[in-house]
């Protein structure tokens, strides 16, 4: 096997955990492109070790400004950078690891061109499920999740149909503040919201772990990955991370993926898949030194995003691009310190409450929402 492949959001948290993969295993991986936001620093770095044909950066300003360091690399920028490499007919795979919605125009020119997507951003299909997915089966590709939950799952299933599935369950760690008081979640500061026992990723999604929408947003994805109704995804705190995610069957038998928390694991599956190599050696798995596995159901009380997203999710249409756009907006306003971690739940009910939903949205009808969503938040509440 050799594959071609494109990581948009290299420079990102798992960008860089599915270079650490290609490192592992560079005979099997050509990297075709790679793309960054505003650390064009280390995509410089990344230039020099991989030496793709393409790269793209955020801004025309940072391209020429990266364009005086770099030869012989096509440089590109914005969204319709993200876009023209993802649609390259040369890539095998793309790796979608950009945050928030700058995911969702790539993702569709992948699939567009028949490229198979691994898909790290989990706003893609939050927004635009019913698109992205159709679009999928129309031309034949694979979506093939990284998320850890969801590639457990995608694991347990393989391809088995959504007919023989009782439920699905999606654990989460329960973040930071599993065991605080309403009280103590009410007055958290951005150090604490940051410091997440159990997995080290991006300031976004660690805040969305810290107040469980990060859990919500990945109820809308499984089902939209796995075309399972809303009743039937489960979500279980399990503070120790080792159960990644679990099917029960029509028969009753319960199939489960277990291992150390660690992205490599899924990023290497995802980029490796349907084959399977030794790749990243992680430490060898020892249940007894684990010792003890516990399990509980979330406090919608103290956790109350997670009900908002099963909510928008089960409303559908519009509904859980509005939920995103003003979760990420008010996430962001929260690490600014503009506002407390537990006005993001009370921002995202508002505007939730007075959206005018539109049952069957087109691709254009949800950036509009989107943008109208985020201006509505930021004007009304996170100014
Ligand atoms: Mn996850």
């Amino acid at each position: 096997m050799t594959r071609t492949i494109s990581i948009l959001g290299s420079t990102g948290s798992v960008g860089k955990q599915a270079l650490e993969v290609i490192d592992g295993l560079s005979e099997k991986f050509n990297v075709f492109a790679l793309s960054a936001g505003r650390n064009i620093e280390l995509l410089e770095q990344q230039i020099t070790n991989y030496k793709p044909q393409v790269v793209s950066v955020a801004t025309q300003k940072l391209a020429i400004e990266l364009g005086r360091k770099i030869k012989n690399t096509e440089i590109l920028w914005g969204q319709d950078g993200l876009k023209q490499i993802a649609g390259n007919s040369e890539n095998d795979i793309v790796l979608i690891a950009v945050t928030g919605l700058n995911g969702l125009e790539p993702a569709i020119s992948a699939i567009k061109n028949g490229i198979d997507i691994a898909l790290a951003n989990k706003e893609t299909l939050v927004a635009a499920g019913n698109i992205v997915t159709r679009l999928s089966r129309e031309n034949n590709t694979e979506i093939i999740p990284v998320d850890s939950e969801h590639s457990a799952i995608y694991q347990c299933i393989r391809r088995k149909d959504s007919s023989k599935i009782n439920k699905i369950i999606l654990t989460a760690s329960g973040g930071p503040f599993r065991t605080s008081s309403i009280e103590e979640i009410n007055n958290a500061d951005i150090e604490t919201t940051l410091a997440h026992p159990r997995w080290s990723m991006g300031d976004k999604i660690t805040v969305d772990s810290a107040t469980l929408m990060n859990k919500g947003l990945e109820v809308i994805e499984a089902h939209w990955l796995f075309g399972i109704d809303y009743n039937n995804i489960e979500v279980i705190i399990h503070p120790q991370s080792i159960v990644h995610g679990a099917v029960e069957f029509l028969d009753g038998s319960v199939i489960s993926q277990i291992g150390l928390p660690s992205m490599h694991i899924p990023v290497q599956f995802a980029l490796t898949y349907p084959e399977m190599f030794s790749g990243i050696k992680t430490n060898s798995f020892d249940l007894t030194e684990i010792a003890k596995l516990e399990f509980e159901k979330p406090d919608l009380k103290k956790f109350p995003c997670l009900e908002l997203a099963y909510e928008a999710g089960k409303k559908g249409g519009t509904y859980p691009a509005v939920l995103n756009a003003v979760n990420e907006e008010a996430v962001y306003a929260f690490l600014q310190r503009k506002i407390k971690l537990t006005d993001i739940a009370q921002i995202v009910a508002r505007v939730l409450d007075r959206h005018d939903v539109i049952e069957n949205p087109s691709f254009d009808d949800i950036l509009e929402v989107d943008k109208n969503s985020r201006e509505l938040a930021v004007k009304k509440h996170l100014n």
